[in-house]
């Protein structure tokens, strides 16, 4: 296929391109066994394989699954049993899922400003924080804070990538969750992942995603004296089917990300106007990231990528203090819950009001990699990158 064809194709982003029915035996498997539901199954069930699967992999005890990311959020913000109105120290650049989370666990969102790399600034949550959102954005690693008892590391869109000590993101913390959202690094159109070292931590998640219930595999659910009331975001076995088959391709994932960004960051320019902005080692390479000299050329960019029919967004849409959601502070419940319990204080942390974080923003862009693609098509890919931003 030539070039401009593939161009002139819709984007489809990462795991996407692996899904191919000569490649489903597990979702085969599930079917033929006709039992959907994960806890009546004749053996091990599909769940309870990829769960194992993704804790090995990622170098975790435990991991569970659930319907989305968001539940997974909620899921690890409920099992550290906090009191409602509880602060949440959360970035202020990530997507607004990690702020409903928060709000619909009846706890209140602190937005923390960002560094240079757009990520959390740890160095501004203040020594008393408890609960702690950090985001690895676009497959960019952030700095995990320490001494902080509950740090949820949301890995939505960096399934793969590895702090600097090596582990993978998401295992820093009390969890990290992961999402399998059609955008992400793996698909299943939706889907979400929780992994934690620390089982206390998972039993009290299991049990909550399961109706607070004690549960024995093939049997009607049970409930101990003590236990306490539930919802239900028990997974289904065809998603895990699904989301088991993507996980097979995950290290050819990250290494066709990894090659086309290796040849993509020899071909781009030096410019004074134009810096590419350096991934660390670890990071998922899911885009080239671009930082202009003004918002005005950035935009010409993206006007002048889109014409061509290359995929590439920006992050401007991340920047939670301007998002309706939080700025206006609306709730569906009647008496405003939880926003009714917040504290008598600034929810924000920054140093100039998000001066410097809102200038970034307006000046980057992102244009995502082709992992699929071979090492030729890739070039050609990555050259028409280049000469479409050399006219901007
Ligand atoms: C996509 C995303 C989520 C939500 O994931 P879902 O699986 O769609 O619920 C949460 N956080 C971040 C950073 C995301 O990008």
């Amino acid at each position: 296929m030539t070039l401009d064809k593939r161009l002139g194709q819709r984007f489809l982003p990462y795991g996407a391109n692996y899904l191919a029915w000569s490649d489903m035996s597990e979702l085969r498997e599930v079917v033929e066994q006709k039992v959907l539901f994960r806890y009546q199954t004749e053996s091990e069930s599909m769940a309870s394989r990829l769960e194992r699967t993704v804790a090995d992999r990622l170098g975790a005890a435990h991991a569970l699954a659930v319907h989305n990311c968001t539940e997974a959020l909620r899921l690890c913000l409920i099992s550290t049993r906090p009191s409602i109105g509880d602060v949440v120290y959360v970035p202020a650049v990530t997507f607004v899922a990690v702020a409903g989370a928060v709000l619909s666990c009846g706890l209140i969102p602190v937005l923390v400003d960002a560094d240079e790399s757009l990520s959390m600034d740890p160095t501004l949550l203040p020594p008393d924080a408890r609960r702690v959102v950090v985001a690895h954005m676009e497959g960019t690693v952030a700095r995990v804070p320490r001494d902080v008892p509950y740090v949820i590391e949301d890995c939505a869109q960096s399934l793969g990538a590895r702090l600097p000590d090596g582990r993978h993101a998401g295992t820093a913390g009390y969890a990290g969750t992961y999402s399998f959202h059609h955008n992400k690094v793996l698909t299943s159109g939706e889907g979400g992942l929780i992994v934690t070292s620390d089982r206390e931590a998972w039993a009290r998640m299991r049990s909550y995603h399961d109706h607070g219930s004690a549960r024995v595999p093939g049997r009607y659910p049970t409930w101990d004296a003590d236990a306490h009331y539930g919802e239900n975001f028990v997974t289904s076995e065809e998603v895990a089917a699904v989301q088991s088959q993507q996980f097979r391709h995950l290290d050819e994932v990250l290494a066709g990300l990894e090659r086309m960004y290796a040849i993509a960051m020899e071909l781009l320019p030096d410019r004074p106007d134009l810096r590419v902005l350096p991934r660390a080692a670890g990071d998922a390479k899911v885009s080239l990231r671009f930082r202009w000299e003004s918002r005005e050329l950035r935009d010409a960019a993206v006007d002048a990528l889109t014409a061509r029919g290359i995929a590439n967004w920006t992050l401007d849409k991340y920047l939670l203090p301007d998002h309706p959601v939080l700025k206006a502070r609306r709730s569906l419940y009647a008496d405003g819950f939880p926003w009714s319990h917040a504290p008598d204080r600034p929810l924000a942390v920054s140093r100039d009001g998000f001066a410097r974080t809102r200038d970034l923003l307006d000046r980057t862009l992102c244009v995502p990699l082709s992992p699929e693609l071979p090492e030729q098509e890739q070039i050609v890919a990555a050259k028409t990158v280049c000469q479409v931003l050399e006219v901007v």
